[in-house]
């Protein structure tokens, strides 16, 4: 059994730590390799820090089309190695083949809007602002930046920071969750091909004690962090303490309202797949369902599709749910449906502690549905980050919109409907920063901001996209006077 090495100054160096947690597949329970963790660990930081200014100092000046190059061969060795890396989310990470393959293209698209910057990072220019005078705005790279990433999407979530800060002339220094760190170190091995300076990207591993390395660190210039809301606040807090730029990406309780005009066979297997897809482990999985003046249909059609979602070891065919986790997880999953039925729920189907065979280890629930928790109950405002659905009934859609508005967080809401009308009104309405329309999982492709509002984010300027672009770029404002009089005559 290995232990994990840093990617440092373009080559894999042993941490100073010698104290390791295990990785562990959490269908099968097998141990995948050991991670540096602890306080030794975050000592590695420094080292990671110290090569990445001065590859900064190298690459801020390397033209902008230049800098882009490697994005593109980038792009494609993760396409040819796609396999692979799936294979490896699927392992350490849990969800099914088809969702790591899904999470991967989405790492792909935004190289392939990174490599836009040229275009991105132009700026504004204005003839004549006073007699003679003319003032322009540019954009500079910040200097070495940070990502620490969250288990959940263990290849995704870098990419909405990386490429950005790349191509934007800075150099980076990731963190992967120390639950799923190998799916970052089959990407590192592509990146070890790329055509760039030595210590441009590097790779630390750890925990607690190495993200408060990166947060005090003073040649650390911005922090982009992805994972749950205490510490997405405790993250924020210590960074811009310490003057960084930070953006901070936390965690949810997305609602999903059903009008009775809605597709029910649609509605059913998108709902379905938004609240079991990743075993529910997905900021942007729906997590209670408001049906709106509804009879029986929706309901009955909820509770079919979750009793014949199948549930399973992810790398097997035909397996559509893979297990949480860790073996904490499950328990705390389990526990949170039982005190679902302790305030007053009523459990229209129970996943708990599911027999699969050959996979008696594994951290697997099944789906679960809640009917009729109290709105004030303590798990209606908890984010349960497993395969259990709340279901409520309520009159109007505007006692929905006013049940989202109360959320405390802000990371999605949708609608079903086949009324633009309504539509309309809840785009414009709910408080959410991302909204779906007829859609279950309304994730911002890579041209668009990950736009979570409220308790789900932290910050000002979102990943991905053109947001990605200024939160990677410091702005300067020239203002220049040239007098006529000085211009020769030739
Ligand atoms: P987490 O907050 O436990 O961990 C995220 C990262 O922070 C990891 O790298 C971890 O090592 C580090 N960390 C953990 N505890 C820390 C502490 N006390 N101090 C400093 N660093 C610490 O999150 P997770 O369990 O890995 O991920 C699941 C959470 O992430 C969920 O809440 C989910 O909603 C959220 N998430 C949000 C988004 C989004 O876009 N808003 C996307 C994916 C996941």
């Amino acid at each position: 059994m290995h232990t994990l090495k840093n990617y440092i100054n373009g080559s894999w160096q042993d941490s100073r730590s010698k104290e390791t947690i295990d990785v562990v597949n959490p269908a099968t329970a097998e141990v995948l390799a050991h991670v540096p963790f602890g306080a030794q660990a975050a000592t590695d930081v420094a080292d990671a820090v110290a090569y990445a200014q001065q590859a900064y100092l190298q690459w801020k000046d390397v033209p902008v089309l230049k800098r882009i190059q490697p994005l593109f061969k980038f792009k494609q060795l993760l396409e040819a190695h796609k396999e692979e890396i799936a294979k490896t989310i699927t392992m350490e990470c849990g969800k099914t083949l088809a969702e790591s393959y899904g999470e991967l293209q989405r790492a792909i698209e935004n190289v392939e809007v990174a490599c836009g910057a040229p275009m991105l990072m132009q700026s504004e220019f204005l003839e004549n602002v006073a007699t003679g005078i003319d003032e322009y705005m540019i954009r500079q790279p910040l200097g070495v930046t940070a990502c620490i990433a969250p288990f959940n999407f263990p290849a995704m979530i870098s990419f909405w920071f990386l490429p950005y800060a790349i191509a934007c002339g800075n150099s980076m220094v990731i963190k992967p969750s120390e639950k799923v760190p190998l799916t970052m170190m089959k990407i590192f091995e592509l990146i070890d091909q790329l055509d760039i300076p030595k210590g441009l990207i590097s790779l630390v591993h750890g925990g607690k004690q190495t993200v408060d390395a990166i947060l005090d660190h003073p040649h650390i210039k911005s922090i982009s962090f992805v994972g749950s809301t205490p510490v997405a606040k405790y993250i924020y807090a210590r960074g811009t303490a310490n003057g960084k730029r930070v953006q901070a990406q936390g965690g949810a309780k997305n609602p999903v309202v059903v009008l009775p005009d809605a597709d029910v066979d649609m509605t059913t297997q998108i709902i379905a797949d938004s609240v079991y897809g990743c075993a529910g482990q997905r900021c942007l999985a729906a997590s209670v369902i408001v049906t709106v003046d509804n009879d029986a249909t929706i309901k009955e059609s909820l509770v079919a599709s979750a009793k014949k979602r199948s549930t399973g070891y992810g790398l097997l065919e035909g397996i559509e749910m893979g297990p949480v986790i860790s073996k904490q997880s499950k328990e705390r999953v389990e526990s949170l449906i039982a005190l679902g039925v302790k305030e007053g729920g009523n459990l229209l189907v129970d996943g708990r502690s599911p027999n699969i065979p050959s996979y008696e280890q594994g951290n697997f629930i099944k789906p679960s549905i809640i009917e009729n928790l109290p709105l004030e109950s303590e798990l209606m405002r908890t984010e349960i980050f497993g395969p259990v659905m709340s279901l409520v009934h309520m009159k109007t859609i505007d006692d929905a919109i006013a049940f989202i508005n109360k959320n405390t967080y802000g990371n999605m809401a949708c609608l079903f409907t086949s009324s633009g009308a309504s539509a309309r009104k809840f785009r414009n309405e709910a408080m959410a920063g991302n909204i779906g329309i007829n859609i279950g999982v309304a994730a911002p492709m890579a041209q668009f901001p990950f736009s979570g509002w409220k308790e789900s984010f932290f910050g000002d300027l979102h990943g991905q996209g053109k947001h990605a672009i200024e939160f990677f770029t410091q702005t300067k404002v020239v203002i220049e006077r040239w007098p006529k009089e000085w211009s020769r005559k030739f």
